[in-house]
């Protein structure tokens, strides 16, 4: 949270025109906030009122509108000139945090959650302590090696999971301002997000359920109870291989324990277990399956969810005007592969290393010439 840099300021100075546009950069975090066309800005009542403000942080300012004549003798201080008629100052309160604390925690009670960590742990314990038992029998070598390996794909999907639940994915630093010098943005508009009231950077998009600009925002899932973006796609990616592998094993060990053993299948008890057992491991290796298939492709051309639909419409333009297409962010499998899960291979499985990320705002673009969209 960089927001309450703002406590120390004594004052900021912007500057308004009579149609409430052109404000001025105002210092520290909530320069952001508060940029031109803010609609946070329509309950403005002149001189004296107060209006309040979300930044990226999800943190509530309180700005009053002050007179410059009345102090506000910041370092900051602008005098009024002729083409700004109103020259007001704000005055910051303390940043109230709207559940700063435990905000992560809380997600582990959301019924998605809740239902997630449930069907790990139902499909651990069938698989290990009723299906390779019943198989090889777990005092076996055989037995156990296979109880081992399950074990093993079960924690990693667990512990991914939790890292992908408790990471944030990144939201815009208060310090963010767009450069227009910046080749990055030579011939783009400035993305910016009306809701947010700021300037948002390249691949960073505005979440309606967590209310701000998640960085390089894949999407927001359900089950995790968070957005997928900048700084816990990697952990996604390591739970849904995982994820997929064990579900897989699973659905190939029960098929060998049915076909290896004869099981009572009189009970309608045992009937509506086994076919219960069926479709949940057969179910979740088709969506772990999938689901892993398209983020291989998503990670090898360095895409997310969301630019894969802007760019299936600029592949169909540029193949229409006989142009080629090329994802200006993909700079081939290996670097797109090091620039997601980092630079040591060995810590590529690793959910918790994040050692590689940046500040999320700026992203290296490809030197390959061809159509791209707007990021
Ligand atoms: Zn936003
Ligand atoms: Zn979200």
């Amino acid at each position: 949270m960089e927001g309450p840099v703002l406590c120390t300021s004594r004052g900021v100075i912007c500057t308004i025109n009579r149609n409430l546009r052109a404000v001025q950069r105002l210092i520290c975090g909530i320069e952001r906030a508060v940029l031109e066309r803010s609609r946070t800005f329509s309950s403005f009542r002149g001189i004296g009122s107060t209006i309040s403000l979300h930044d990226s942080c999800n943190q509530i300012w309180t700005v009053e509108f002050r007179s410059t004549l009345e102090g506000a003798e910041t370092p900051h201080e602008k005098k009024p000139s002729s083409d700004s008629p109103l020259s007001l100052s704000h005055s910051l309160s303390s940043p109230r945090s709207i559940g700063e604390m435990g905000r992560e925690k809380r997600r582990f009670m959301l019924p998605p959650v809740l239902l997630v960590i449930s069907l790990i742990g139902f499909v651990y314990y069938t698989t290990v302590f009723i299906f390779i038992d019943d198989w090889l029998g777990l005092g076996t070598g055989p037995g156990l090696l296979n109880a081992l390996i399950f074990s093993w794909l079960a924690f990693m999907c667990l512990f991914s999971f939790f890292v992908t639940v408790l990471t944030d994915p990144g939201g815009v630093p208060p310090s963010f301002a767009p450069e227009t010098e910046d080749p990055q943005k030579d011939g783009e508009c400035l993305r910016y997000c009306d809701k947010c009231s700021s300037y948002k950077p390249p691949r960073a998009h505005h979440c309606r359920v967590c209310r701000r600009c998640v960085l390089k925002m894949d999407h927001h899932c359900v089950w995790i109870g968070n957005c997928v973006g900048y700084a816990n796609y990697k952990p996604y990616i390591v739970c849904v291989l995982h994820a997929a592998m064990a579900s897989i094993y699973s659905m190939v060990i029960f098929v060998t324990s049915i076909l290896g053993k004869d099981h009572d299948f009189k009970g309608i008890s045992n009937k509506i277990f086994y076919i219960l057992c069926a479709s949940v491991t057969v179910m979740l290796s088709l969506a772990f399956g999938s689901l892993l298939g398209w983020h291989i492709y998503l990670l090898t051309h360095n895409l997310t969810t969301i630019e894969y639909r802007a760019a299936v419409r600029a592949m169909w333009l540029a193949k229409k005007s006989g142009q080629k297409y090329h994802h200006q962010f993909d700079l081939g499998i290996y670097k797109n592969l090091i620039m997601i899960l980092g630079p040591n291979i060995l810590k590529w499985f690793c959910p918790a290393a994040a050692g590689h990320l940046k500040d999320g705002t700026q992203f290296p673009i490809s030197k390959v010439e061809g159509q791209h969209p707007d990021p």
